[in-house]
């Protein structure tokens, strides 16, 4: 997949239309967590460093299709312009010709930013009317929202179809990162794949089966698969319409020549909570009554040997219930071998990214991607419409 970006754009003198994430946490008015405007600011700078008059434009929150001011742009503004180091110019509307006015009026250099995009049902209809109306005021498309690249929106993917269209350096890197992991991985090439349901990860475990050499299933999905190879889970999480699909996997995986990584111990509770004490089970049968909520000591060794080996690696889904400490153990393990992995590193769905970020290690990836759905999409090789957009 190779894309359009930025950096082979021309864009001195020209007006840029530029789609970035701005959908920041806001609480009484004022943006909490700034680190996706952070995140947009190399590709803006960029562009305003090259000469161009920019456009900018966002969702935020869920208006609905409605003028809603309780999700105005106008906080996000605001912050944008302490981080930026310059003025943004908050626009009256998303398009109509009171915006189109303020576009003319802009003199080079400027910066305006669009109210949100979701004030009219148009965005996420991705009507065409609605996104050649957006389209009319820039001469190039720009868009680095990674975030809604699995959304074909109107200025997400409507606008690519009026101008020409380029992927920022969000995008870029994204793509970047986890391209070859469909394509043509380093090999080793391990996958981690956990979190809570085998039905939101089944998709992407087909998909990555296709280049890996070693899967690991941990977290609360791993117990189908246990269940259906006859082992005792005792009260832990089990999808029983997820069976066939948990066999039928196994036996690709085997068919293909992949090894897969299931628990062969656990930590256990004895209930669903935080202040249950973590059992440690010897064993791959878990006692009746108990609940795995962890992957034990020895499943963790499995897993941080295959990565230690690994010359890339992917990582999805937390292998227990970190949220509680007792619990916390096989994923900041994994984390940590993941950091300390000489191969590339990619990580990437939000309860994972909450995970490496709450560990402090986001750093020590080679990827953290910015996307949840939007990344999980990718790796179940599905065509995300805003990044086809910005296809050669
Ligand atoms: P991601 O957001 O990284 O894609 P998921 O949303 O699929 O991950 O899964 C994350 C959730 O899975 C976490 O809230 C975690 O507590 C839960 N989970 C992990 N292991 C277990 C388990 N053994 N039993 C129940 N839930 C689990
Ligand atoms: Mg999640």
């Amino acid at each position: 997949m190779i894309l359009n970006t930025i950096r082979e754009c021309d864009c001195a003198g020209k007006k840029v239309l530029v789609r970035v994430d701005f959908n920041v946490p806001l609480k009484d008015g004022v943006v909490t967590d700034d680190t996706r405007i952070k995140a947009a600011l190399p590709t803006v700078k960029y562009l305003l460093d090259k000469g161009a008059t920019l456009i900018v434009m966002s969702h935020f929150g869920r208006p609905k299709g409605q003028k809603n001011p309780e999700f105005s742009m106008a906080p996000i503004a605001k912050k944008f312009s302490e981080e930026l180091g310059k003025p943004v110019i908050l626009a009256s509307d998303v398009i109509g010709d009171e915006v189109g006015a303020q576009v003319k009026a802009l003199k080079a250099g400027e910066v305006l930013l669009l109210e949100n995009v979701r004030f009219y049902a148009g965005e996420e209809k991705n009507d065409p009317d609605f996104a050649k109306a957006l389209a009319s005021f820039g001469d190039i498309y720009v868009n680095d929202a990674f975030g809604t690249a699995h959304r074909a929106h109107a200025s997400t993917e409507g606008v690519s179809h009026y101008l020409p269209s380029y992927a920022g350096f969000l995008i870029e890197k994204e793509v970047k990162f986890m391209g070859p992991l469909l394509e043509n991985p380093e090999k080793p090439f391990v996958a981690i794949i956990g979190g809570s349901k085998v039905s939101s990860k089944i998709s992407v475990l087909e998909s990555l089966v296709k280049t890996c050499d070693t899967i690991v299933i941990g977290g609360g999905m791993a117990y189908t698969f246990l269940e259906v190879q006859g082992h005792k889970i005792g009260k832990s999480l089990v999808e029983e319409e997820y069976k066939d699909t948990a066999r039928s996997f196994l036996a690709k995986a085997k068919e293909k020549g992949v090894s897969v990584i299931l628990p062969v111990d656990h930590l256990c509770g004895a209930e669903f909570s935080d202040t249950t004490p973590a059992v440690t089970i010897d064993s791959v049968e878990i006692p009746d009554g108990m609940i795995g909520m962890d992957i034990g000591p020895k499943t963790v060794a499995l897993v941080c040997a295959a990565v230690e080996k690994a010359k890339s690696v992917v990582w999805n889904g937390p292998m227990g219930v970190f949220e509680f400490d007792n619990f916390a153990n096989g994923t900041l393990t994994v984390a940590k071998a993941l950091a300390a992995c000489s191969g590339t590193t990619v990580v990437g769905g939000g309860d994972s990214v909450a995970a490496i970020n709450k560990f402090d290690l986001a750093d020590k990836i080679s990827h953290v991607s910015t996307g949840g759905g939007a990344s999980l999409e990718f790796l179940e090789g599905k065509v995300l419409p805003g990044i086809k957009a910005l296809e050669k």
